[in-house]
């Protein structure tokens, strides 16, 4: 009773076109998919009956039937260019499915009638027995448009009624007759086959709520996102003008320009300031990361010397080395080795990768940046004997806000951001980048970017802004 009021409420709904487009999608994808399944199921059958009945006639409707097998192929093929929108497109190919639907139901009844009548005595256990397998595979596989199922059914039930009557009316047998027997069975069926129908169509349709739900959801999520990043992003710009006045005058006392500062305030001023340049990181962190998920970060891509760029990277953090007391050295690339890519956003890259493993590595260690060729591609490595990174924790070290919990690796400061900026900044150069580590011997980090062969760098004439993907 509760299954016949949910399937009245889906008609309802079958009746509005909504989601209609869908439907019809669903039924030709699968249609299409079942195609051979069929035309072996009918071969089968025609073979099998051809056997022990008239031959000629069994082919002969068999040929009908498989003249609207085509009829299902052709239609497949003109909806397959469809795009779903065009309602106008989408109600002829519904027409289209009722037509090739009547067609086929009649012509599949009408060979199932064919051995029906070749049978002299009572009893039609063969074409009743394909009906039914006829009538649950529809049942099975038609679920996505109920007036089309319920059209192929009606078919069906009137082949199972004549079949039903046939001998009834043939012998006039007494109601003690197994000839009535067979007819109540097969009306017996008939229920059977109308519930499972029902079942398979109320699946279907709880299957497109629930796409419809996560669809929702999805876009739901999407919202809350967008409002969120702006928030940060907002949020984000108003810390930071404060910040920048803070750190101004905290940089300010510090250089004694406004008067000698005490001794005992020095080391707390030192604190603030420290701590105040540690929170304008994070903060240019976070606005970079905003404005390079939102696409807002324009990508200046021009033909680059790699190893000019290491220079220029190796230098800005050698004063940073000199104070950890860090060796840092390089290997340049010996060959012809220019990329395309944005300067200053490769330098951020460099610097993250350098700054890691400069921060990273214990007095005395080195650092090694080494250039080089791979085939097409060229590889910049940056390699440390520090802290290294356990295994298994990929995601976390390229995820947002992600260190690395080890005792060792909290002493040294961080927002958890850099390497997530890095790696998307890679890959906007369609590069790709990764590591190797071991715990306490050291890390090698890696980036590899489409080397530009020397030819193409001899007439490249891309000027700034033009993009790279
Ligand atoms: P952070 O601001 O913490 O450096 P990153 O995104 O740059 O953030 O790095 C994420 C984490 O990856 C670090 O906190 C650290 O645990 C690990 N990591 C990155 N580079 C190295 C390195 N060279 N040696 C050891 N650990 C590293």
């Amino acid at each position: 009773m509760k299954n016949l009021k949910t399937f009245w409420a889906a008609q309802a709904d079958w009746f509005s076109s909504e989601g209609r487009e869908q439907r019809i999608k669903d039924y030709i994808v699968l249609a299409n998919q079942l195609v051979w399944k069929r035309q072996a199921s009918f071969f089968a059958a025609a073979v099998l009956t051809a056997f022990y009945f008239n031959p000629i006639s069994i082919f002969a409707y068999y040929g009908v039937v498989a003249l609207t097998e085509l009829l299902d192929v052709l239609l497949g093929r003109q909806s397959r260019a469809w795009d779903g929108q065009d309602p106008i497109m989408g109600q002829r190919i519904l027409k289209r499915i009722a037509l090739n639907t009547a067609l086929s139901a009649i012509a599949i009844s009408v060979f199932v009638v064919n051995i029906a009548v070749q049978q002299t005595s009572s009893g039609h256990f063969t074409p009743l027995f394909f009906l039914f397998s006829a009538a649950v595979f529809a049942a099975m596989y038609n679920s996505q448009m109920m007036g089309i199922l319920l059209l192929r059914l009606s078919i069906y039930a009137f082949a199972f009624l004549y079949i039903a009557l046939l001998d009834v009316l043939r012998f006039s047998p007494p109601l003690s007759s197994s000839v009535w027997l067979e007819f109540f069975t097969i009306i017996f069926v008939l229920y059977f086959i109308a519930d499972i129908s029902v079942k398979f169509y109320l699946g279907y349709q709880n299957r497109l709520d629930q796409m419809k739900l996560i669809k929702e959801e999805n876009e739901r999520t999407k919202a809350a996102l967008e409002i969120k990043s702006q928030f940060l992003s907002t949020v984000s710009h108003e810390l930071r003008t404060p910040l920048t006045s803070i750190m101004g005058s905290l940089d300010l006392i510090n250089s004694g320009f406004v008067g000698e500062v005490p001794q005992s305030l020095k080391r707390v001023i030192g604190l603030a300031a420290k701590n105040g340049h540690r929170l304008a990181n994070l903060i240019d962190d976070l606005l970079d990361l905003q404005k390079i998920e939102s696409g807002e970060i324009a990508f200046h891509f021009k033909p680059l010397d790699v190893n000019d760029l290491v220079d220029e990277a190796v230098e800005s953090v050698a004063g940073y080395a000199n104070k950890l007391d860090v060796h840092l050295g390089t290997v340049p690339c010996a060959e012809h080795c220019r990329l395309i890519g944005d300067r200053n956003r490769l330098i951020q890259v460099m610097n993250n990768l350098l700054s890691n493993a400069l921060k990273f590595s214990d007095a005395g260690g080195t650092v090694e940046v080494r250039v080089e060729t791979l085939g097409s591609r060229i590889r910049i490595s940056v390699d440390d004997d520090g802290a290294g990174i356990p295994e298994g924790v990929k995601d976390r070290v390229f995820g947002k806000f992600s260190q690395v919990d080890s005792s060792d690796v909290r002493k040294v400061g961080g927002t958890g951001l850099g390497l997530n900026i890095t790696k998307q900044i890679v890959e906007r150069h369609n590069g790709t980048i990764d590591y190797i580590s071991e715990l306490g011997v050291g890390s090698k980090f890696f980036i590899e970017f489409e080397r530009l062969t020397e030819s193409a760098d001899a007439g490249a004439d891309i000027e700034s802004g033009a993009q790279a993907a």
